[in-house]
Protein backbone atom coordinates (compact mmCIF):
# COMPACT_ATOMS: atom_id res chain seq x y z
CA UNK A 1 0.00 0.00 0.00
CA UNK A 2 1.21 3.51 -1.21
CA UNK A 3 0.39 6.07 1.36
CA UNK A 4 -0.05 10.14 0.86
CA UNK A 5 0.19 12.40 3.63
CA UNK A 6 -0.82 15.56 2.61
CA UNK A 7 -0.58 18.85 4.94
CA UNK A 8 -0.82 22.47 3.90
CA UNK A 9 1.56 23.53 6.77
CA UNK A 10 4.43 21.65 6.53
CA UNK A 11 4.39 21.42 10.37
CA UNK A 12 1.83 19.37 10.88
CA UNK A 13 2.59 16.84 7.95
CA UNK A 14 4.99 14.93 10.91
CA UNK A 15 2.25 15.00 13.54
CA UNK A 16 -0.26 13.12 11.04
CA UNK A 17 2.29 11.01 10.29
CA UNK A 18 2.13 9.80 13.86
CA UNK A 19 -1.55 9.73 14.24
CA UNK A 20 -1.55 7.33 10.94
CA UNK A 21 0.61 4.92 12.85
CA UNK A 22 -1.41 1.84 11.28
CA UNK A 23 -1.40 2.66 8.25
CA UNK A 24 1.96 3.64 8.30
CA UNK A 25 3.23 0.37 9.41
CA UNK A 26 1.31 -1.15 6.46
CA UNK A 27 2.73 1.02 3.56
CA UNK A 28 5.57 0.16 1.36
CA UNK A 29 5.86 3.82 0.52
CA UNK A 30 5.14 7.23 2.69
CA UNK A 31 4.93 10.12 0.80
CA UNK A 32 4.21 13.83 1.97
CA UNK A 33 3.02 16.79 -0.10
CA UNK A 34 2.76 20.00 2.01
CA UNK A 35 3.77 23.65 1.17
CA UNK A 36 7.19 24.56 2.24
CA UNK A 37 10.06 22.79 3.09
CA UNK A 38 10.88 21.43 6.20
CA UNK A 39 12.97 18.78 7.87
CA UNK A 40 10.18 15.78 7.34
CA UNK A 41 11.20 12.43 9.21
CA UNK A 42 9.58 9.24 8.50
CA UNK A 43 9.07 9.86 4.48
CA UNK A 44 10.14 8.26 1.30
CA UNK A 45 9.48 11.29 -0.82
CA UNK A 46 7.86 15.14 -0.19
CA UNK A 47 6.49 16.80 -2.69
CA UNK A 48 6.40 20.74 -2.19
CA UNK A 49 3.88 22.30 -3.53
CA UNK A 50 3.46 26.30 -4.31
CA UNK A 51 1.98 27.79 -0.57
CA UNK A 52 -0.89 30.44 -1.92
CA UNK A 53 -3.02 28.44 -4.13
CA UNK A 54 -6.42 27.96 -4.24
CA UNK A 55 -7.79 24.66 -2.68
CA UNK A 56 -9.59 23.27 -6.25
CA UNK A 57 -6.06 23.78 -7.76
CA UNK A 58 -4.62 21.78 -4.10
CA UNK A 59 -6.97 19.00 -5.33
CA UNK A 60 -6.05 18.70 -9.06
CA UNK A 61 -2.20 18.64 -7.86
CA UNK A 62 -2.97 16.10 -4.97
CA UNK A 63 -4.72 14.20 -7.73
CA UNK A 64 -1.71 14.22 -10.13
CA UNK A 65 0.82 12.90 -7.53
CA UNK A 66 -1.85 10.03 -6.49
CA UNK A 67 -2.15 9.12 -10.16
CA UNK A 68 1.82 9.28 -10.49
CA UNK A 69 2.77 7.54 -7.33
CA UNK A 70 -0.28 4.55 -7.77
CA UNK A 71 -0.96 5.76 -4.19
CA UNK A 72 -3.90 4.02 -2.06
CA UNK A 73 -4.65 6.39 0.44
CA UNK A 74 -4.70 10.21 1.42
CA UNK A 75 -5.05 10.86 4.82
CA UNK A 76 -4.78 14.58 6.03
CA UNK A 77 -5.75 16.50 9.79
CA UNK A 78 -8.87 17.44 10.16
CA UNK A 79 -9.41 20.88 9.17
CA UNK A 80 -11.75 22.96 6.72
CA UNK A 81 -9.24 23.80 4.39
CA UNK A 82 -8.53 19.88 4.49
CA UNK A 83 -12.03 18.60 4.62
CA UNK A 84 -12.43 21.08 1.37
CA UNK A 85 -9.43 19.83 -0.53
CA UNK A 86 -9.53 16.67 0.28
CA UNK A 87 -13.35 16.38 -0.83
CA UNK A 88 -12.72 17.76 -4.04
CA UNK A 89 -9.79 15.33 -5.05
CA UNK A 90 -12.23 12.24 -3.76
CA UNK A 91 -14.82 13.65 -5.99
CA UNK A 92 -12.38 14.00 -9.20
CA UNK A 93 -11.35 10.04 -8.52
CA UNK A 94 -14.65 8.52 -7.26
CA UNK A 95 -13.23 7.93 -4.32
CA UNK A 96 -14.97 6.89 -0.65
CA UNK A 97 -13.75 9.80 2.03
CA UNK A 98 -14.05 10.17 5.76
CA UNK A 99 -13.97 12.86 7.94
CA UNK A 100 -12.98 13.50 11.28
CA UNK A 101 -12.17 9.93 12.24
CA UNK A 102 -11.57 9.64 15.59
CA UNK A 103 -10.01 6.15 16.02
CA UNK A 104 -8.64 2.82 13.32
CA UNK A 105 -8.34 -0.21 14.54
CA UNK A 106 -6.35 -3.08 12.82
CA UNK A 107 -8.47 -6.33 11.89
CA UNK A 108 -7.20 -9.04 9.94
CA UNK A 109 -7.54 -8.07 6.11
CA UNK A 110 -9.57 -4.93 7.13
CA UNK A 111 -9.47 -1.86 9.41
CA UNK A 112 -12.16 -0.56 11.47
CA UNK A 113 -12.67 3.01 11.09
CA UNK A 114 -14.80 5.14 13.33
CA UNK A 115 -16.06 8.63 13.15
CA UNK A 116 -18.56 10.49 15.59
CA UNK A 117 -22.02 10.88 13.87
CA UNK A 118 -24.86 13.06 15.11
CA UNK A 119 -23.33 15.75 17.03
CA UNK A 120 -21.56 12.89 18.94
CA UNK A 121 -24.17 11.21 20.99
CA UNK A 122 -23.21 7.85 18.21
CA UNK A 123 -20.04 6.35 17.06
CA UNK A 124 -20.77 5.09 13.27
CA UNK A 125 -17.74 2.11 12.66
CA UNK A 126 -16.67 1.19 8.99
CA UNK A 127 -14.76 -1.80 8.27
CA UNK A 128 -13.00 -1.37 5.26
CA UNK A 129 -10.58 -3.45 3.30
CA UNK A 130 -6.74 -2.94 3.28
CA UNK A 131 -6.33 -2.96 -0.11
CA UNK A 132 -9.17 -0.50 -0.44
CA UNK A 133 -8.73 3.21 -2.20
CA UNK A 134 -9.72 6.36 -0.21
CA UNK A 135 -8.84 9.19 1.76
CA UNK A 136 -9.76 10.27 5.09
CA UNK A 137 -9.35 14.05 7.38
CA UNK A 138 -8.01 12.31 10.88
CA UNK A 139 -8.61 14.12 14.70
CA UNK A 140 -5.28 15.25 15.87
CA UNK A 141 -4.59 13.62 18.73
CA UNK A 142 -0.93 12.99 21.42
CA UNK A 143 0.85 10.00 20.48
CA UNK A 144 3.38 8.79 21.41
CA UNK A 145 4.41 6.83 18.05
CA UNK A 146 8.02 7.29 16.93
CA UNK A 147 8.55 7.64 13.35
CA UNK A 148 11.19 5.91 11.18
CA UNK A 149 14.45 7.80 11.35
CA UNK A 150 14.55 8.28 7.77
CA UNK A 151 15.11 11.36 5.73
CA UNK A 152 12.57 11.92 2.67
CA UNK A 153 14.06 13.11 -1.07
CA UNK A 154 12.25 16.91 -1.84
CA UNK A 155 10.67 17.16 -5.20
CA UNK A 156 8.99 20.68 -6.10
CA UNK A 157 6.02 20.04 -7.76
CA UNK A 158 4.48 23.39 -10.13
CA UNK A 159 2.16 22.95 -12.40
CA UNK A 160 0.35 25.76 -13.66
CA UNK A 161 -3.42 24.90 -13.54
CA UNK A 162 -5.89 27.90 -13.76
CA UNK A 163 -8.28 28.06 -10.70
CA UNK A 164 -12.15 28.67 -11.50
CA UNK A 165 -12.19 30.61 -8.54
CA UNK A 166 -12.02 34.57 -8.99
CA UNK A 167 -10.59 36.11 -5.54
CA UNK A 168 -12.11 39.47 -5.45
CA UNK A 169 -11.10 40.71 -1.79
CA UNK A 170 -9.08 39.08 1.06
CA UNK A 171 -10.83 39.98 4.43
CA UNK A 172 -7.89 39.42 7.00
CA UNK A 173 -10.24 36.63 9.49
CA UNK A 174 -11.01 38.27 13.05
CA UNK A 175 -8.77 36.68 15.24
CA UNK A 176 -9.62 34.74 18.24
CA UNK A 177 -8.23 36.31 21.48
CA UNK A 178 -7.02 33.20 22.96
CA UNK A 179 -6.43 29.33 21.91
CA UNK A 180 -9.16 28.27 22.98
CA UNK A 181 -8.15 24.17 22.19
CA UNK A 182 -4.84 24.52 24.43
CA UNK A 183 -6.93 26.03 27.51
CA UNK A 184 -7.08 24.42 30.73
CA UNK A 185 -10.07 26.39 31.98
CA UNK A 186 -12.88 27.81 29.70
CA UNK A 187 -15.81 30.30 30.07
CA UNK A 188 -18.75 29.63 27.72
CA UNK A 189 -21.02 32.22 27.56
CA UNK A 190 -25.09 31.94 25.63
CA UNK A 191 -27.84 33.86 25.37
CA UNK A 192 -28.53 34.28 28.90
CA UNK A 193 -26.16 37.54 28.49
CA UNK A 194 -28.62 40.16 27.29
CA UNK A 195 -25.77 41.98 25.35
CA UNK A 196 -21.92 42.49 24.15
CA UNK A 197 -21.03 44.66 27.34
CA UNK A 198 -22.51 42.43 29.97
CA UNK A 199 -20.13 39.99 28.42
CA UNK A 200 -17.09 41.28 30.15
CA UNK A 201 -18.26 39.49 33.45
CA UNK A 202 -16.92 36.36 31.60
CA UNK A 203 -13.71 37.75 30.36
CA UNK A 204 -13.51 38.85 34.20
CA UNK A 205 -13.56 35.58 35.28
CA UNK A 206 -11.16 33.91 32.61
CA UNK A 207 -8.92 36.63 33.76
CA UNK A 208 -8.87 35.86 37.56
CA UNK A 209 -8.66 31.57 36.26
CA UNK A 210 -6.64 32.42 33.38
CA UNK A 211 -9.01 30.54 30.99
CA UNK A 212 -9.83 31.61 27.78
CA UNK A 213 -13.75 32.66 26.75
CA UNK A 214 -15.79 30.44 24.29
CA UNK A 215 -19.31 30.61 23.24
CA UNK A 216 -22.96 29.11 21.63
CA UNK A 217 -23.00 29.41 17.99
CA UNK A 218 -25.96 33.03 18.46
CA UNK A 219 -23.07 34.57 20.16
CA UNK A 220 -20.61 34.66 17.35
CA UNK A 221 -22.55 33.57 14.33
CA UNK A 222 -25.70 35.56 14.71
CA UNK A 223 -24.70 38.57 17.64
CA UNK A 224 -21.45 38.65 16.33
CA UNK A 225 -20.58 39.61 19.65
CA UNK A 226 -17.26 37.69 19.71
CA UNK A 227 -14.95 36.32 16.61
CA UNK A 228 -16.40 33.72 14.65
CA UNK A 229 -13.89 31.09 15.64
CA UNK A 230 -14.68 31.44 19.05
CA UNK A 231 -18.35 29.04 19.11
CA UNK A 232 -17.73 25.70 19.86
CA UNK A 233 -19.76 22.67 18.81
CA UNK A 234 -20.48 20.56 15.95
CA UNK A 235 -20.47 23.25 13.45
CA UNK A 236 -17.21 24.28 14.66
CA UNK A 237 -14.36 23.29 16.78
CA UNK A 238 -14.40 20.73 20.09
CA UNK A 239 -12.76 21.92 23.44
CA UNK A 240 -11.60 19.51 25.90
CA UNK A 241 -10.66 21.54 28.77
CA UNK A 242 -9.97 20.36 32.39
CA UNK A 243 -12.79 22.82 33.76
CA UNK A 244 -15.62 24.13 31.52
CA UNK A 245 -17.74 26.95 32.93
CA UNK A 246 -20.50 27.15 30.94
CA UNK A 247 -22.89 30.42 31.53
CA UNK A 248 -26.28 30.89 30.27
CA UNK A 249 -26.35 28.34 28.14
CA UNK A 250 -28.64 25.60 27.63
CA UNK A 251 -27.32 23.04 26.59
CA UNK A 252 -28.27 22.13 22.89
CA UNK A 253 -26.71 18.82 21.09
CA UNK A 254 -24.90 20.64 19.03
CA UNK A 255 -22.83 23.02 21.67
CA UNK A 256 -22.60 19.91 23.78
CA UNK A 257 -20.95 18.00 21.07
CA UNK A 258 -18.33 20.64 21.31
CA UNK A 259 -17.76 20.59 25.01
CA UNK A 260 -18.76 16.54 26.54
CA UNK A 261 -15.01 15.63 26.70
CA UNK A 262 -14.18 18.22 29.25
CA UNK A 263 -13.44 16.98 32.66
CA UNK A 264 -15.50 18.82 34.80
CA UNK A 265 -18.25 21.05 33.81
CA UNK A 266 -19.85 23.51 35.79
CA UNK A 267 -22.76 25.54 34.56
CA UNK A 268 -24.96 28.31 35.92
CA UNK A 269 -28.41 28.79 34.62
CA UNK A 270 -31.57 30.27 35.65
CA UNK A 271 -33.88 27.57 34.34
CA UNK A 272 -33.44 24.58 36.62
CA UNK A 273 -35.01 22.31 34.13
CA UNK A 274 -32.21 23.31 31.20
CA UNK A 275 -30.58 20.59 29.54
CA UNK A 276 -27.33 21.20 30.38
CA UNK A 277 -27.75 20.06 33.61
CA UNK A 278 -27.51 16.26 32.51
CA UNK A 279 -23.91 17.35 31.26
CA UNK A 280 -22.97 19.09 33.94
CA UNK A 281 -21.00 18.00 37.05
CA UNK A 282 -21.90 20.60 39.18
CA UNK A 283 -25.07 22.88 38.02
CA UNK A 284 -26.04 25.78 39.69
CA UNK A 285 -29.67 27.37 39.27
CA UNK A 286 -28.65 31.41 39.35
CA UNK A 287 -29.56 34.63 37.84
CA UNK A 288 -25.94 34.93 36.67
CA UNK A 289 -26.43 39.18 36.30
CA UNK A 290 -26.35 38.46 40.62
CA UNK A 291 -24.33 35.49 41.03
CA UNK A 292 -20.98 36.62 38.86
CA UNK A 293 -20.59 39.73 40.20
CA UNK A 294 -20.23 37.36 43.90
CA UNK A 295 -18.09 34.97 42.07
CA UNK A 296 -15.58 37.94 40.82
CA UNK A 297 -15.45 39.36 44.44
CA UNK A 298 -14.74 35.46 46.43
CA UNK A 299 -12.25 34.74 43.44
CA UNK A 300 -10.27 38.01 43.62
CA UNK A 301 -10.45 37.60 47.61
CA UNK A 302 -9.03 34.00 47.29
CA UNK A 303 -6.42 35.02 44.59
CA UNK A 304 -5.15 38.30 46.94
C1 LIG B 1 -27.08 22.92 11.92
C2 LIG B 1 -26.88 23.59 13.26
C3 LIG B 1 -25.61 23.63 13.79
C4 LIG B 1 -25.40 24.24 15.02
N1 LIG B 1 -24.14 24.25 15.53
C5 LIG B 1 -23.93 24.79 16.75
C6 LIG B 1 -22.63 24.79 17.35
O1 LIG B 1 -21.65 24.32 16.77
N2 LIG B 1 -22.49 25.33 18.58
C7 LIG B 1 -23.53 25.89 19.28
O2 LIG B 1 -23.33 26.37 20.40
N3 LIG B 1 -24.77 25.91 18.73
C8 LIG B 1 -24.99 25.39 17.49
N4 LIG B 1 -26.25 25.44 16.96
C9 LIG B 1 -27.30 26.16 17.68
C10 LIG B 1 -27.92 25.33 18.80
O3 LIG B 1 -28.94 24.52 18.27
C11 LIG B 1 -28.53 26.24 19.89
O4 LIG B 1 -29.46 27.09 19.29
C12 LIG B 1 -27.49 27.08 20.63
O5 LIG B 1 -26.44 26.27 21.10
C13 LIG B 1 -28.17 27.73 21.83
O6 LIG B 1 -27.31 28.69 22.35
P1 LIG B 1 -27.48 29.22 23.83
O7 LIG B 1 -27.39 28.09 24.78
O8 LIG B 1 -26.53 30.37 23.97
O9 LIG B 1 -28.95 29.88 23.81
P2 LIG B 1 -30.34 29.38 24.42
O10 LIG B 1 -30.67 28.02 23.95
O11 LIG B 1 -31.32 30.46 24.14
O12 LIG B 1 -30.07 29.28 25.97
C14 LIG B 1 -29.90 30.38 26.81
C15 LIG B 1 -29.90 29.87 28.24
O13 LIG B 1 -29.62 30.94 29.13
C16 LIG B 1 -30.40 30.78 30.28
N5 LIG B 1 -30.55 32.10 30.89
C17 LIG B 1 -31.34 33.14 30.48
N6 LIG B 1 -31.17 34.20 31.28
C18 LIG B 1 -30.29 33.82 32.24
C19 LIG B 1 -29.73 34.47 33.37
N7 LIG B 1 -30.03 35.74 33.68
N8 LIG B 1 -28.86 33.79 34.14
C20 LIG B 1 -28.53 32.50 33.87
N9 LIG B 1 -29.03 31.82 32.80
C21 LIG B 1 -29.89 32.48 32.00
C22 LIG B 1 -31.71 30.20 29.77
O14 LIG B 1 -32.40 29.53 30.82
C23 LIG B 1 -31.23 29.27 28.68
O15 LIG B 1 -31.03 27.95 29.19
C24 LIG B 1 -26.48 24.82 15.73
C25 LIG B 1 -27.76 24.74 15.18
C26 LIG B 1 -27.97 24.15 13.97
C27 LIG B 1 -29.35 24.09 13.41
Amino acid sequence: MKLIIFSLNPFDLEQTLKISKIFVENSSEIIGLTTKESKFKGFDKVYILNNNLTNDIYALLLKDIFDKERANVVIALHNKNHVDILAQFSSLKHLLMFTKVTNITPEKDVSLIEREVLGGSAVLSVRINKASYFSMTLENKKVEYLVANKTPMLFNYDVAYKSRIVVKEVKEKQKSESNLENAEIVIGVGRGFRSKEDLKLAYEIAEILKGAVASTRPIAADFKWMPENSWVGVSSKSIKPKLYIAIGISGAPQHIAGIKDSKTIISINIDKNAPIANYSDYFVVADLYKLLPILINKLKSIKN
